[in-house]
């Protein structure tokens, strides 16, 4: 969701859906193919329903916006931009309150200014938010003493608590999906538009972070922040306009019906666009190149994802190109990493060349989240900040080597103080776990572990990238 200058690209398009949802047709073709993670819904009749009032209903997402973020992510691609994403593993509809969805969005700006400053180019900004309600899962059932009931798969889907009811898979939930997107956007165009990112004031909350005893070793870097701002001050820099900042929305389109039924027709150049969010992404448990996932996503204009683990292989990733991205296009492919920090040394450097070799442009950020989750001696689902880290520090040093383009970050993180992962200066410790562990699937960054990252991420690429243009 972009607030737009006075050439606002978004105007000059309208889009056209008959009711019939008449030009939409071919989006469909999906269903011929093998589908999976989708949830077994009950009621076919009521999931068509849904399916027919979100067909009904505005877009979320604007295709001039749409276009917008393909051109940054493509700045991105070659370096003169980087990209930060950042939000929840997963999105609950008891959390889309005015507090927590602000305090995620001024999170992910202050990460983004100290980011900006050490990466010496624009920042796009994108959430893991209004939208990401839907989890792939390891087994279709959970049992806990002896009572088998379905997974759950996401607020979009199914509830939490451990019952028959709850776990029964419910179409209105993909209108409440819906709903609960366009508040959370109502409120980020808000914010972004309306004064909250001002520059200045992010940089105070970050020298109030950078000032605290254990940060303290960051305040060096929030001094030269400073500095600069105090200089663009002086030469005249309009801090009004810098108030009104792009900030995007981006989840894994996992569930298909939701995602055809908010696709629309650009009527200006008669282009689909998924419409549910700027970007979107095929999870790596999703990206089976005869699958309905990758069929799906290849009729849309947006900028699209695909995340690749560990045991993606070269051919994995041309085919995926091929597929998503036959006109090798600036901006539409991000290949998404998630290695973990014990193998992305390893496998990163022969996917990077052999997609470099074969002339694609794809941008290449790092997810250092999902292949670095382990389970604590107590029994949570965790992950350590260092892991997290050296992940980060390891996908940096594969790009510097090979002399190609680190085009951004994608984590799971939240505004709250929540104690869901390992380490990080306030160490912490497995007992912590247990004070404040609020996540539904995986473990969140809390806002101190977040803004840690962000200075140590900054200071490193401010250290180590002589050949980022400035
Ligand atoms: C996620 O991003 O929450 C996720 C499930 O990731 P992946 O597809 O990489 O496992
Ligand atoms: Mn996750």
């Amino acid at each position: 969701m972009t607030q737009f200058s006075s050439d606002n690209p978004a105007r000059a398009h309208r889009f056209s859906l008959a009711n019939d949802g008449s030009g939409l047709e071919e989006l469909s073709g999906w269903r011929a193919y093998p589908r999976v993670q989708q949830p077994t819904w009950p009621d076919e009749q009521e999931l068509a329903t849904v399916f027919d009032a979100l067909r009904a209903a505005p877009p979320l997402v604007f295709a001039g916006e749409v276009d917008v973020l393909r051109s940054r992510i493509a700045a991105a691609a070659s370096g003169e931009a980087f990209l930060l994403a950042g939000g929840d593993c997963a999105e609950t509809f008891a959390d889309a309150t005015a507090d927590r969805i602000s305090a995620k969005i001024r999170t992910i700006l202050q990460m983004a200014a100290v980011l900006t400053y050490g990466a010496s180019v624009p920042v796009v900004k994108m959430g893991r938010m209004a939208g990401q309600y839907a989890k792939p899962r390891s087994s279709d059932e959970e049992t806990r003493d002896g009572i088998t009931l379905p997974t759950y798969r996401g607020d979009a889907v199914n509830s939490f608590e451990f019952t028959q009811e709850s776990r029964r898979p419910d179409p209105q939930r993909l209108w409440r999906m819906y709903t609960t997107s366009a508040h959370t956007l109502n409120l980020l165009r808000a914010f972004t538009g309306g004064g909250f990112a001002d520059l200045r004031e992010v940089h105070s909350w970050n020298r109030g972070f950078a000032a605290t005893p254990a940060y303290k070793r960051f305040e060096r870097l929030a001094e030269e922040i400073d500095k600069a701002i105090r200089f663009m001050d002086a030469i005249g820099a309009d801090f009004d306009a810098l108030k009104v900042v792009e900030f995007y929305s981006s989840h894994e389109a996992l569930l298909l019906d939701y995602e055809e039924a908010l696709a629309r027709i650009d009527s200006r150049t008669g282009e689909v666009y998924g419409c549910s969010g700027h970007f979107l992404w095929i999870g790596e448990r999703t990206r089976q190149l005869d699958g309905a996932h990758v069929d799906f996503m290849s009729r849309l204009r947006n900028p699209i994802g695909v995340k690749l683990g560990p045991t993606a292989t070269v051919d994995d990733a041309l085919a995926l190109i091929d597929r998503l991205d036959p006109d090798r296009e600036p901006g539409r492919l991000t290949f998404v990493t998630r290695m973990g920090a014990d193998r992305i040394r390893d496998r990163l450097p022969a996917l990077v060349e052999g997609v470099r070799d074969a002339g694609a442009r794809v941008a290449w950020m790092t997810d250092p989240m999902h292949g670095n989750t382990i389970t604590s001696s107590n029994g949570y689902k965790t992950r350590r900040f260092d892991a997290i880290l050296d992940e980060v520090v390891g996908f940096f040093e594969v790009h510097r080597e090979l002399g190609t383009v680190p085009a951004g970050l994608h984590m799971e993180l939240t505004g709250d103080d929540v104690t869901e992962v390992l380490g990080g200066t306030d160490h912490i410790d497995e007992a912590a776990l247990e004070k404040r562990y609020e996540t539904l699937v995986d473990p969140r960054l809390n806002h101190q572990q977040s803004l840690e990252l962000a200075f140590l991420v900054a200071e490193m690429i401010a250290a180590t990238s002589p050949s980022r243009p400035s």
